[in-house]
């Protein structure tokens, strides 16, 4: 057994700690060690811990750090591992995938959103009272020549925020690179500032990932600080601009089970190069919150965003991963029993963020309003 991110994989978080991939799961000694402060990037896949890793796995064993994939793995599902298998399938021994977040600046508080990624939820939660903001990690990268030593070795580069086209510290790495890199740079947005002027002078592939999870009202709902008609503008724009491969990432939660169609609607005339479908970790934003009376009419709705998915000229692979996405959400309202506990976390939850972002979920998704009177 072996992992292509212990060779190609260098991911910095929030923490400012290096680790091979985003699922990794570093102990406290990890964290002191591989601290930006303390490694040398360019030779950081040599280091003893690393080759211990790769050791380890080699002999079948998983480390613990790579819970999540084994996890995945044990039920059969994608991991992160697997991913990497056919990213890196033509990468030469020396090319390096960077994942970056220079900031946690965000125009938006997303409903699904967490606070370590967008300032603005941090500011709610603390409003709420579901955490205290100083508790938040914020260790911003305000210098990238520590990169000048792997730069020509970064064949992509992933970038997370914030808002990368928002945050200040993430607008200047954008600069930093336009002069120091040539690789495929992933970015992920809100779609709502993008800086089209960058996008024609950055020398590289661009690849927007733009995080869209329903359309209209409802999109300015579950993504707070949405104005539907500039995140379309810029979704068209990306669709036809001959520098960007565009993505879409739809986050799947009990916000939007009843608004995907309509997202499907959006994307199926001219369908992405990619539509990834996410699930938030936490329970109450899953299926089974849904009240069983509820669920038909949700179900009848993914259903016929099937059938469009069907007729739609769509690349094979990617149709048969939508179809799957939606397949499995139908098949978990189907058999999954309403857990009222998790249910009742939602109702909390909806009724907090709307008191401190000062709006009514009803203004915007009266469906999920009327599930939500039980
Ligand atoms: S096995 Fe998974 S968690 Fe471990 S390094 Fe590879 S991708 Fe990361």
């Amino acid at each position: 057994m072996n992992c292509k991110f212990l060779d190609h994989g260098l991911a910095i978080g929030y923490d400012s700690v290096v680790k091979p991939c985003c699922a990794w799961t570093g102990d406290q000694t990890w964290k002191k060690q591989n601290h930006l402060s303390q490694v040398s990037l360019d030779t950081w896949h040599q280091t003893n811990s690393v080759i211990a890793i790769k050791n380890q796995l080699s002999q079948g064993d998983w480390p613990k750090e790579c819970t999540v994939c084994e996890q995945a793995e044990f039920e059969n599902r994608g991991s992160i591992r697997g991913d990497g298998a056919s990213a890196y399938d033509n990468y030469n021994s020396n090319d390096i995938t960077l994942e970056i977040r220079p900031g946690s600046v965000c125009n938006f508080a997303c409903q699904t959103c967490w606070p370590e990624a967008s300032s603005r939820v941090a500011q709610y939660y603390h409003q709420a009272g579901i955490m205290d903001i100083k508790s938040i990690n914020s260790n911003v990268i305000k210098q990238f020549d520590f990169l000048e030593p792997i730069a020509h070795r970064i064949r992509d580069l992933i970038i997370l925020g914030g808002e990368p086209f928002y945050d200040k510290d993430c607008l200047r790495f954008l600069k930093w690179a336009t002069h120091n890199l040539t690789a495929r740079l992933i970015m992920f947005t809100n779609g709502s500032a993008v800086d089209w002027e960058w996008v024609d002078s950055y020398p590289g592939k661009i690849v927007l990932v733009f995080s869209i999870d329903a359309v209209g009202r409802a999109a300015e709902y579950i993504r707070f600080g949405t104005d539907w008609a500039v995140v379309e503008q810029n979704l068209q724009k990306a669709r036809t601009h001959p520098k960007v491969e565009l993505r879409v990432n739809i986050t799947m939660s009990a916000y939007n089970f009843h608004y995907v169609n309509d997202v499907i609607d959006l994307l199926t005339p001219d369908w992405p190069a990619v539509v990834s479908f996410g699930i938030p970790d936490e329970l109450h934003f899953r299926e089974s919150i849904i009240p069983i009376k509820h669920r038909d009419k949700i179900i009848e709705k993914l259903q016929k965003s099937l059938e469009n998915i069907q007729q739609a000229a769509i690349e094979s692979g990617q149709k048969s991963h939508a179809t799957n996405a939606l397949t499995s959400l139908i098949g978990n309202l189907q058999t999954q029993s309403w857990n009222q506990e998790s249910f009742a976390k939602f109702q909390n939850f909806v009724m907090n963020m709307d008191r401190v972002k000062k709006i009514q979920i009803g203004d915007y998704c009266s469906d999920v309003a009327d599930m939500l009177v039980e």
